[in-house]
């Protein structure tokens, strides 16, 4: 291959990883948003009191029930509801 077909194929290569990257961030950013909004729905068993029960496993956690709830599912030792992975522990959580 000459030096000029060269020059066109680095500049392709450098194009697409531009796009690939920016795609992903602004997945990114929507995804955040869809957390800040589902913070607002309500508890995800009683749909009546706010999503104050943290419900942690391991070194994450899932925020989908108020602490009344959260709470129960830990005395029955049920698993997350949405990762089915073990509750560890609950805690309350106070908007500051
Ligand atoms: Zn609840
Ligand atoms: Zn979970």
């Amino acid at each position: 291959p000459n030096a000029r077909s060269l020059t066109l194929q680095s500049n392709g290569t450098v194009t697409a990883l531009q796009m690939h990257f920016g795609e992903h961030k602004m997945e990114e950013v929507e995804e955040c948003q869809e957390n800040i909004k589902n913070l607002l729905n309500p508890c995800l068993l009683c749909q009546k009191r706010p999503r104050d029960g943290n419900i942690v496993h391991g070194r994450s956690a899932h925020l989908v029930a108020c602490f009344k709830c959260a709470k129960m599912l830990k005395k029955r030792r049920l698993p997350c509801p949405v990762c089915k992975k073990q509750i560890q522990m609950v805690i309350r959580i106070f908007m500051g």
